[in-house]
This record gives C-alpha cells, sequence and structure tokens, in this order.
C-alpha cells in the first residue's frame, strides 16, 4: 500500500488519492497548428519510464486539491512531494519535454 504525503493534509493512505498521470505535461503553444498526429501525441502519448516519474494526483477524499509526485516507479518509493508551482526539487523522467 502506498503511503502519499497530501501537502496540505499530511500522510494519508494512497486509497484516498485518486492518479492523474505524467506531471508537467505542457500545452502546445499553438495547439491550432498541430496536424492530427502531434495532436494525439499531446492528448495521448505519456512516458512509461523505469525509476522516478513525476505524477499528478489529487487528495479527492480530503481537500480535493491537485499536487505532484516523484515515484520511483520500480521500488514504488515516493521520492518528493509539491504543491503546484513549487520549485521541483528532483528532476525524473516525466519532466519538461
Ligand atoms: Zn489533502
Amino acid at each position: 500500500m502506498l503511503l502519499l504525503n497530501c501537502p496540505w493534509c499530511g500522510p494519508r493512505d494512497e486509497t484516498e488519492y485518486h492518479y492523474g498521470g505524467q506531471a508537467h505535461v505542457p500545452f502546445p503553444e499553438t495547439p491550432g497548428e498541430l496536424d492530427d498526429r502531434q495532436w494525439a501525441e499531446y492528448v495521448f502519448y505519456r512516458d512509461n519510464p523505469k525509476g522516478p516519474f513525476a505524477e499528478r494526483w489529487v487528495h479527492s477524499t480530503g481537500c480535493r486539491r491537485w499536487f505532484d509526485v516523484v515515484r520511483d516507479t520500480v521500488t514504488n518509493e515516493v521520492l518528493a512531494v509539491h504543491r503546484p508551482g513549487e520549485p521541483r526539487t528532483a528532476d525524473p523522467a516525466g519532466g519538461d519535454r
């Protein structure tokens, strides 16, 4: 069982959260200029690293706020937790492309 430390509420069991996918996926600067393949890559294609990975989680049964987690996908260890906009303390795969 994964124990996540909500930046506002503190440590809670993973059953209180929902996974939101890869973090730090930038919205295209000129979305109207993307062709179908580029748009599909933005919407559907995500990194799938073995090791540290930046993810978004929401504390759905608590404060309902989103935050970023750096989790090692091999060990399931949580390496860092950030509120949105806070400086990142880790530079995992899944960062800005
Ligand atoms: Zn919370």
